[in-house]
């Protein structure tokens, strides 16, 4: 059987500090610069207004979906919208309930909280979390065993913005404390287009409409990768000594990267691969495929499913992943339907 090529470091996953850098120098710092997501962007500003006419605190606000979509963006919109100051933290980042109590007894009235990957908050944070969620209070245990006291401690009014790519992985007491839930979908070209051709404009990058909608199609609906793959076009082009991204530099830069047209780079492509080389297609348990990958669940589930599902490549099913007849038919792989008898039982 053929092995499947090595992995190697691709636009879908981890930023380097140089690219975390420029994204956060291209973040949208006006409403009109956020494209697209209106349906999230008009309940947000509703929801503003009226926190605002009523000189309130802004309920707590719940992003989900996959990476790169602008959570982190729309958390420091709201904020700016709103007025107030913005703290950032991280699930992971809050080991313990006393680094939630040092946080939260440092907000001062109105303030955001953003917490990315929320989901991964420990159970112990998580309940300190509940009562300031609900009452703006923190509940502190004094002392052990039977003298063990708890002592309320009051904080000033807060808004939490949690940011999540698995929001199944959060519990439902959780859940239910945001009252405002909104799911950030992938971006159709013509708004990606719109997202690089101002990203062009405040890096000086001269990008022709062809490589515009080039660039678009590969970006796999997410801003984050289509501003990664600007600037890696950008790179290659004055490594090339070119002036100009066009569709030459991109056809070559993407060729070395082995991103297809469709923005399908090696991650995918030895996912699909392994589903119809190793398994007939399908369906096999994730947990097979992730040890037919070497490759954590996580990742699979979070970074590369989605959009290999939004294009209709990958099915999930109750009996596992299927890949599909788009699918073989993208790698060139003849789909052998399976026997009638087989897909009944
Ligand atoms: P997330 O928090 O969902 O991972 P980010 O908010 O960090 O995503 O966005 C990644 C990058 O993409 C940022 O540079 C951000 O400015 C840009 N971006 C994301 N969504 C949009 C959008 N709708 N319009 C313009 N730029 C966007």
């Amino acid at each position: 059987m053929k092995t499947l090529p090595k992995k190697v470091l691709l636009p879908v996953e981890k930023s380097t500090p140089e690219e975390e850098k420029l994204f956060t120098s291209l973040r949208a710092v006006e409403w009109d610069e956020f494209h697209g997501q209106q349906k999230v962007k008009h309940s947000l500003m509703v929801a503003i207004t009226a926190a605002n006419k009523r000189k309130e605190t802004l309920e707590h606000v719940l992003f989900y979906g996959p990476p790169g979509l602008g959570k982190t963006t729309l958390a420091h919109l709201i904020s700016k919208e709103m007025g107030v100051n913005i703290r950032i933290t991280s699930g992971p980042a809050v080991e313990r309930s006393g680094d939630l109590a040092s946080i939260l007894t440092n907000l001062t009235e109105g303030d955001v909280l953003f917490i990315d990957e929320i989901h991964r908050l420990n159970k112990v944070v998580e309940e300190t979390l509940y009562p300031a969620m609900e009452d703006y209070a923190l509940d502190i245990v004094i002392g052990k065993g039977p003298s063990a006291r708890t002592l309320r401690l009051d904080l000033p009014k807060f808004t939490i913005i949690g940011a999540t790519t698995r929001i199944g992985l959060m519990s439902a007491p959780l859940r239910d404390r945001f009252g405002i839930i909104q799911r950030l979908n992938f971006y159709p070209p013509q708004e990606l287009e719109a997202i690089l051709l101002n990203a062009a404009k405040k890096l000086k990058i001269d990008l022709d409409k062809k490589a515009t909608v080039s660039l678009a199609g590969r970006a796999r609906g997410t801003p984050r990768i289509a501003l990664k793959l600007l600037k890696r076009a950008r790179d290659f082009a004055q490594v090339k000594g070119k002036e100009k991204v066009d569709e030459e530099v991109l056809e070559e830069a993407f060729g070395l990267l082995e991103i297809d047209h469709l923005g399908l780079d090696d991650s995918d492509r030895r996912l699909l691969l392994a589903l119809i080389e190793k398994h007939n297609g399908g369906p096999v348990g994730i947990e097979t495929l992730a040890a037919t990958l070497s490759e954590d669940i996580g990742t699979l589930e979070e970074v590369i499913e989605p959009y290999l599902m939004q294009i209709g490549f990958l099915k999930r099913t109750p009996r596992g992943r299927e890949a599909t007849t788009k699918a073989f038919d993208h790698l060139n792989r003849k789909h052998s339907p399976k026997n009638p008898q087989t897909r009944l039982i």
